[in-house]
C-alpha cells in the first residue's frame, strides 16, 4: 500500500468506479478491496500515522477531506451597520422568570398563609432580577449613557 499518497478513494478494480479507499467492500459493487474489515482499520491507521496534521480529520468511510469555510456572522458588527439596538447578553431574565414562577404559584388558590408566602419569595426574586438587569447590568454595559440619562431625565 502507498501510504504517500493522501487520496483517500480508490478505483475499484471490478467495476472502475470510485470508493473509499480504506473500507473493505467496494461501494458500488461490493468488491472485496480488503482481504479483511481489520486489516482495512490497520492500513487506514498506518495511512493516517504518516500524516496526522490533515489525515486525522478524516474518518476511513470518507471520500473527501473536510472543507473549512469561515461562515461567523458578526451579528453584533452587522446590526451596528443597519442601525439596529441589541440588548447586551444577559442572565437576569432567568432570574425574572424565576421569580414569575413563585408568582405563578402564588395565584393558585390555597390557603392564604402559603400564598403570601409564595408572594413575597416570587416577589423578592422578581425584583432582584429586575434591579439586576436594569440597574447592574446596564450601567455596566452603558457606562456613560447611565450616567448621561440621569442628566437628561
Ligand atoms: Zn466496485
Amino acid at each position: 500500500m502507498d501510504v504517500s499518497n493522501p487520496s483517500l478513494v480508490v478505483e475499484c478494480p471490478h467495476c472502475g468506479l470510485m470508493t473509499a479507499r480504506f473500507v473493505d467492500h467496494c461501494r458500488n459493487c461490493g468488491y472485496k478491496l480488503w482481504p479483511s474489515g481489520v486489516m482495512a482499520s490497520a492500513a487506514f491507521k498506518a495511512w493516517q500515522a504518516v500524516d496526522p496534521e490533515p489525515r486525522s480529520e478524516v474518518s476511513r468511510f470518507d471520500t473527501d477531506y473536510p472543507v473549512h469555510i469561515d461562515d461567523v456572522v458578526d451579528y453584533e458588527a452587522r446590526a451596528h451597520k443597519l442601525g439596529i439596538h441589541i440588548s447586551p447578553p444577559s442572565n437576569w431574565p432567568f432570574t425574572i422568570c424565576f421569580g414569575l414562577f413563585f408568582l405563578a404559584l402564588a395565584a393558585i388558590p390555597i390557603a392564604a398563609t402559603p400564598r403570601i408566602v409564595l408572594a413575597v419569595i416570587g416577589g423578592v426574586i422578581f425584583l432582584w432580577g429586575v434591579v439586576g438587569w436594569v440597574v447592574i447590568d446596564d450601567t455596566r454595559m452603558f457606562p456613560t449613557e447611565g450616567a448621561e440619562s440621569e442628566v437628561h431625565h
